[in-house]
């Protein structure tokens, strides 16, 4: 396969491209918080990578034209796959997709999966871009949130990561964590500048339901998460990330300047991507759809030739209008007006920029070159404003 090295999507793209994402249902433990579609059993695995290879024959048609500019394997614990496991996917892709174009291949990884043999087998594949689940740099708050790994591996993984050449780095952050002081979150913080990662996500710890954190709070067997904590320490995220030169560009992602995602990057600005594997969604630019949530029911669908399918959403106009204010919000490229105007209607920018006026008086947003752009207090309540300014059918 053929790279174009990964700098800066930019802004908005004027050509769509699209991203492949393959969902790898194993861990090898539940973390407390986790509502995503995984199984800890890993005897299923032979089966399920053989079905993802035959996934992606079975739908290379999906996105007709669209040139894939990315691959993204996510999970789940998608280091739970070996070289060669990942080697045979990328086969079956290098068979039946046109990747002329494609700049970035990023596998999520966890801190106890990244041993020197596993990262030297890696160089041999087409991953040019780790994810790697460190969460905090304290073995408290991995306890508490039941991770796999504890602190000395998160920092050996990112260490022999880049000695065996990976460089195109990315860590996940969760801040908000019972019993993280605001001073060790501003360590953690202080631990990605000081290890060179270019690029990193930061998430406030969510209680989800069905989740064994949920139950635990539930019934008093975990201290709960309380939101002014988590609020109070976003705001330091604001100022340290600034601090320490890394671009917010989007409300959970931030990076040098440059270094920005460009998997992710393609979903915000509203590009098509063909989902794989159990529970991946799919978007093919009208249409969302899903796979089912299970991994024999995948499984057996698949080797009956049938995509398993588990729901379809078709997209209605306002719809589309009303994810694109969302989730261009979010970022620090904005919600464009004229862009709403050209490709929806006058009347609705008219409505958005109108709307947006409230906020605008409060000190959350900015109307800069027609762009509707959130300010560090707004960004506090992206979602609540961007609810706000949604276009109603
Ligand atoms: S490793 Fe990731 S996907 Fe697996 S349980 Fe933990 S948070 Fe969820």
């Amino acid at each position: 396969m053929q790279f174009v090295q990964t700098t800066t999507p930019g802004g908005f793209q004027a050509a769509p491209s699209a991203g492949i994402y393959i969902h790898i249902p194993f861990c090898r433990q539940a973390c407390v918080y986790c509502n995503f579609h995984f199984s800890t059993s890993l005897k299923q695995k032979p089966e399920l990578v053989a079905a993802l290879s035959e996934e992606l024959v079975l739908r290379k048609n999906y996105l007709q034209g669209v040139p894939y500019e990315t691959i993204y394997f996510g999970g789940g614990t998608p280091s739970l796959l070996t070289a060669d496991e990942l080697l045979r996917l990328f086969d079956t892709i290098q068979e039946h997709y046109p990747l002329g174009t494609l700049k970035e291949v990023t596998l999520e990884a966890n801190p106890d999966d990244l041993d020197r043999n596993y990262l030297q087998a890696l160089k041999h594949t087409p991953v040019n871009r780790l994810s790697i689940g460190v969460q905090s740099f304290f073995d408290k708050d991995l306890l508490y949130m039941k991770r796999a790994h504890n602190a000395q591996q998160a920092d050996y993984a990112i260490k022999a990561a880049q000695d065996a050449g990976f460089d195109n780095l990315t860590i996940d952050l969760i801040y908000g964590t019972p019993g993280l002081t605001d001073s060790e979150w501003k360590h953690n913080l202080h631990k990605v500048e000081y290890l060179a990662i270019p690029h990193f996500s930061a998430y406030a710890l969510t209680v989800e339901e069905r989740t064994a954190l949920h139950h635990a709070i539930g019934k008093q067997k975990a201290a709960p998460v309380d939101p002014e904590q988590a609020a109070g320490q976003f705001g330091i995220l604001v100022e340290q990330a600034a601090a320490m030169g890394y671009d917010h560009y989007e409300i959970s992602n931030l990076a040098k300047p440059g270094r920005y995602a460009v998997h992710n990057t393609n979903y915000w600005m509203g590009n098509p991507y063909l989902g794989i594997g159990p529970s991946a969604h799919s978007f093919n630019g009208k249409q969302r759809s899903w796979n089912v949530a299970n991994n024999a029911q995948y499984i057996s669908s698949i080797e009956r030739d049938r995509r398993p399918l588990g729901e379809t959403e078709d997209l209605t106009p306002i719809q589309h209008l009303n994810e694109y204010i969302m989730t261009s919000l979010r970022t620090m490229w904005g919600c464009d007006l004229s862009k709403i105007a050209a490709e929806w209607s006058q009347e609705y920018a008219d409505q958005v920029a109108e709307c947006a006026g409230q906020f605008r008086k409060k000190g959350w947003l900015t109307n800069t070159d027609n762009k509707l752009l959130l300010t560090p207090d707004g960004k506090l309540f992206a979602d609540r404003i961007a609810s706000e300014l949604f276009v109603e059918e």
